[in-house]
């Protein structure tokens, strides 16, 4: 869709046309005379394109509203039924499904559960496609207007060609997963990292908004972080930027499922945390951990606190490297349990480098369970949404 011919005038019109259609999206609502004045072109090009777009069903006029002193002005603003996209976010246990309007609100939340580490990709894949179709069937929107889907996966993902690289999460290895999706459903489909996915949507409606450089920190069954650019996710070469689960604290450590020794994540993840806590205690999962450690048991707050202790040292190696405004954390551990927040803040005084102290703010996870979601269905947004219907 890049090439420009010279002297193509459709191409031009086409690229016009677009361009104001992404100024009424982005400053809705919004006047004729107001485009007109920000692209600099004619009132009548203005003119012209707008109807085109409202003829398409793109966009709306509003109801009339002051501008100024005793003026009015017809407002326009995007049609939210003009095109849908659909999120997916795969998790161990569940799928969480939404459907996507053009003004960015997830109009229906679904989710199911599903034991996705023991599921093969394609009886995946088949089953997301079945409850893609029931959903947007009983939703009662034409088919024709959903025009992507966005999946968020837990790991090294070839964003470009929609390859699973590797999920160790889910046990898959060099799998075509946006493929399988689309050729079912034959909807345009997009994966992308679950952490890259998340901190998108919290850029883009969370905790985020406003940031210029934030870092996002995914602590669960593994830890992995992902970071914003002015308004860009950082990939790196291969779309592994932020692999950090893996990068070595002490070569002499315990063994990570990796086969190295001492990796990050043998020291903050739920594993390591039900690891050190079996030392002690007949535990069988984190929740037992928690609810010893907020009964005041010595063995649980020790472990607790030592997991929060390694997150403020990550957080002071993110920071170090890459000075981000805003650091949010994510991820069940951090979602179901609150009080390791509050430890965490309390280590940074001891952990943080003294000139970045006070110079970015760590936040909890905004959007929580419906980030991933809400950020596959933006994903798809901006992917496919210039690639539909007529006005393309
Ligand atoms: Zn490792």
């Amino acid at each position: 869709m890049k090439k420009i011919v010279k002297h193509d005038q459709d191409v031009i019109k086409q690229h016009n046309k677009l361009m104001i259609l992404d100024i009424i999206k982005k400053q809705r609502p919004i006047s004729r005379a107001e485009i007109t004045k920000i692209t600099g072109m004619s009132a009548t090009s203005i003119g012209r394109f707008v109807s085109e777009l409202c003829e398409e069903g793109v966009i709306r006029e509003t109801e009339l509203t002051s501008s100024g002193v005793g003026r009015k002005a017809i407002m326009l603003d995007i049609e939210p039924g003009a095109i849908y996209t659909i999120g997916v976010d795969i998790e161990k246990k569940r799928i969480n499904f939404g459907i996507m309007d053009f003004s960015e609100t997830v109009i229906v939340y679904h989710r199911i559960d599903y034991q996705s580490q023991k599921a093969n990709p394609e009886e995946t894949a088949e089953l997301i496609c079945r409850e893609i179709r029931g959903l947007i069937d009983r939703e009662g929107i034409p088919y024709e207007k959903v025009i992507g889907v966005g999946v968020g996966v837990p790991g090294v993902i070839d964003y470009e060609n929609g390859i699973v690289q590797l999920s160790t999460t889910f046990g898959w290895k060099g799998v075509a997963f946006a493929d399988l999706i689309e050729r079912e459903l034959r909807i345009k489909t997009v994966i992308d990292n679950d952490l890259k996915v998340k901190i998108l949507s919290e850029y883009l409606y969370g905790s985020a908004k406003g940031s210029n450089k934030t870092a996002l920190i995914g602590i669960g069954t593994g830890i992995g972080s992902a970071l914003i650019i002015n308004g860009e996710v950082f990939r790196g070469g291969s779309n592994s930027a932020g692999e950090l689960g893996h990068t070595t604290l002490d070569p002499n450590g315990n063994l990570c499922e990796c086969g190295k020794r001492g990796c990050l994540q043998t020291y903050v993840d739920e594993n390591s945390l039900i690891l050190e806590a079996r030392r002690v205690a007949d535990i069988s999962d984190v929740r037992q951990v928690f609810a010893a450690a907020r009964n005041n048991e010595r063995w649980a707050k020790e472990i607790v606190s030592r997991t929060a202790l390694y997150i403020g040292i990550t957080i002071n190696n993110i920071v170090c490297m890459y000075n981000p405004d805003t650091v949010i954390l994510s991820g069940e551990l951090v979602e179901n349990y609150r009080e390791i927040v509050d430890l965490v803040e309390q280590h940074s005084e001891q952990v943080i480098w003294e000139p970045f102290k006070g110079k970015f703010k760590v936040i909890p996870s905004e959007l929580r369970g419906d980030a991933i979601v809400m950020g596959a269905g933006a994903l798809a947004m901006q992917h496919f949404a210039p690639l539909a219907g007529s006005w393309a």
